[in-house]
């Protein structure tokens, strides 16, 4: 980095966590006296508690979030000849934990107006081979998880919610996380719950399905002995430190939650009839606004102008999945609402402490850009 700081960052985690410096410091502390660094007492503290929160009986925590979708489809037992449906329009590691364990991704197209998957492409898209869907919580909102499950019960697949971008939304007031067989969090830094490196978590109903999850994560050992490996497992467990940050973080997600559709909120009203359009939310969803993206045709202009002034932006993501050159081998598929979404869409700065003068800062540069582009749409004679 380099020149003037940014008058709206892209994403701000200092004056976050400035709010909690106290707890933040007390962690360290403790942790660094009381000589538990993996697994024990603050894992176990941190997973009941995330467990709780979600709805769900139980929740593994886990070395990232990329883990988490690995470690649940090997529990699952996924693997060479399976097809696991996701959408294309994901970070790429739904893709890549999907891959990792030998299954092959089909990739479905998504809802135009919320950019999520739906039941309709998931249906279209089970062969007798489709053994689990992967749903992406995409931006923090939920899709139809009424409908979603009631197709992968009829179809007999395991329904798998990648929560990463989705701690604390809801679907008819049921948090993400508590809707599949298992569901995978990541708590890297710039999620809406984030530790200070990589961490992750697995939360599930099922039993066996938490214990085998955290068997394999802790090479193969059955649980409460140390010597016996019953599996082949790997090692991908969730620090104590990373835990107690956790812990601390997650009795203040409700409240940053909040802010973030406070400022969400603020945005739409002040694009409201622009066009730059934010996604839809729908009324049955509680969003917590992880990424806060816009549509806007003609791109590059709008980001021209937040660049001049020292506005942050990111793209999430420009490459669908399906068009990286490491999926060429899954590319055939035609899918136009991510295609074309992909070329469009713009995330704003959004982050709890987000204020009320920053979000109308970046609302005035775009404006200011949108509107000189429809007076030129209306005048296409005189454009350059
Ligand atoms: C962040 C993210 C992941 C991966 O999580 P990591 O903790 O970075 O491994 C997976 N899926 C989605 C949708 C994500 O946003």
């Amino acid at each position: 980095m380099s020149g003037a700081p940014e008058a709206v960052p892209f994403v701000d985690l200092s004056t976050a966590h400035a709010e909690i410096r106290k707890e933040l410091d007390d962690v360290w502390r403790e942790i660094t006296s009381a000589d538990a660094y993996v697994g024990g007492r603050y894992v176990a503290e941190f997973e009941d508690a995330f467990a709780s929160y979600c709805g769900t009986a139980h929740c593994v925590g886990v070395g990232s979030g990329t883990d988490a979708l690995e470690l649940i489809f090997l529990a699952l037992g996924l693997g060479r000849g399976d097809e696991v449906l996701v959408p294309a329009n994901t970070f790429v590691a739904t893709v890549e934990a999907v891959a990792a364990v030998g299954a092959r991704p089909v990739f479905v197209d998504v809802d135009p107006h919320t950019l999520l998957v739906t039941a309709e492409h998931l249906e279209a898209a089970i062969t007798r081979a489709t053994a689990a869907a992967v749903i992406v919580h995409l931006y923090g909102q939920m899709p139809d998880m009424d409908d979603i499950v009631q197709v992968t019960t009829r179809a007999g697949i395991a329904l798998v919610e990648d929560a990463a971008q989705a701690h604390g939304a809801e679907w008819a007031k049921r948090r993400a996380g508590s809707f599949g067989r298992a569901a995978a969090f990541s708590f890297y830094p710039g999620k809406n719950l984030g530790a200070f490196g990589d961490a992750g978590a697995v939360v599930t109903n099922d039993a066996d399905l938490a214990h085998l999850t955290r068997s394999i994560a802790n090479h193969g050992r059955s649980e409460g002995s140390r010597h016996r490996h019953d599996l082949i497992g790997r090692n991908s467990r969730l620090d104590a430190l990373q835990a107690a940050v956790l812990s601390v973080k997650l009795r203040r997600l409700d409240d940053w939650n909040d802010r973030r559709r406070a400022a969400a909120d603020r945005y739409r009203s002040l694009l409201d009839g622009s066009a730059c359009r934010p996604l839809h939310v729908r009324p049955d969803a509680t969003a917590v606004h992880h990424l806060e993206v816009v549509r806007v045709p003609g791109r590059e202009r709008l980001l021209a102008r937040l660049d001049a002034e020292g506005i942050g932006w990111g793209l999430h993501y420009p490459v669908p999945c399906h068009r990286q050159s490491s999926f060429a081998r899954f590319a055939s598929e035609r899918l136009p609402v991510v295609e074309a979404s992909a070329d469009e869409i713009v995330s704003l700065p959004m982050f709890p402490t987000i204020t009320e003068d920053q979000v109308q800062q970046v609302g005035e540069a775009i404006l200011a850009v949108t509107k000189s582009s429809r007076e030129c749409l209306s005048n296409v004679m005189t454009c350059p």
